[in-house]
């Protein structure tokens, strides 16, 4: 951080603040504490007749491998309201959120993955902008050696692991 996005000065420090126990972006010249804190990000397990949607990714990073809709949370928006949005942005296609499937924690990268299985009324859907290609996939056809992140992997494999048992709770995972 170079500027104070508050008041506009080029004096930022990094430095502890009283009562705190962190490094932080301060601007002396306003007062500002600029925190830095974990990025959500939400996307849908779109299921449609025991295949799995996945989008080719049309953007940096990781531009051509296989993804899990999703994307960052917005301001003002519910994790569903995001997780349906990026499935609506990525693949076209309107779906309907079952439950939560799975929480998987970055915090080398400090972003927190939400996953919602979703089911598909339809197989009609198209890629946007940020996806190259959208397709279903079987269970023994999953790209594993192509998937972008491994936030999708691990809910892939945690919804097929678990489909025929009586679990249906929220898969915890973490990225080491
Ligand atoms: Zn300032």
């Amino acid at each position: 951080m170079n500027y104070c996005s508050h008041c506009g000065s080029g004096d930022i420090r990094l430095e502890v603040p009283e009562g705190d126990n962190r490094l932080r972006y301060c601007c002396p010249v306003c007062s500002t504490i600029h925190y830095q804190n974990p990025n959500v990000v939400v996307g849908c397990l779109p299921v449609f007749e025991g295949k799995i949607l996945l989008c080719r990714r049309a953007i940096e990073p990781r531009l051509g491998f296989w993804n899990l809709p999703a994307g960052y949370l917005e301001n003002g928006e519910t994790v569903e309201e995001g997780a349906l949005r990026e499935t609506r942005e990525e693949a076209g296609i309107e779906v309907s959120i079952v439950r939560l499937h799975a929480l998987y924690n970055l915090p080398r990268v400090n972003q927190v993955y939400l996953f919602y299985l979703a089911e598909m009324p339809h197989d009609q859907f198209h890629g946007g902008v940020e996806s190259l290609e959208v397709k279903l996939f079987s269970p023994a056809d999953i790209p594993y050696h192509d998937m972008a992140f491994a936030s999708s992997t691990f809910a892939i494999r945690q919804y097929l692991d678990h489909l025929h048992s009586d679990f249906h709770g929220v898969h915890v995972g973490k990225w080491e």
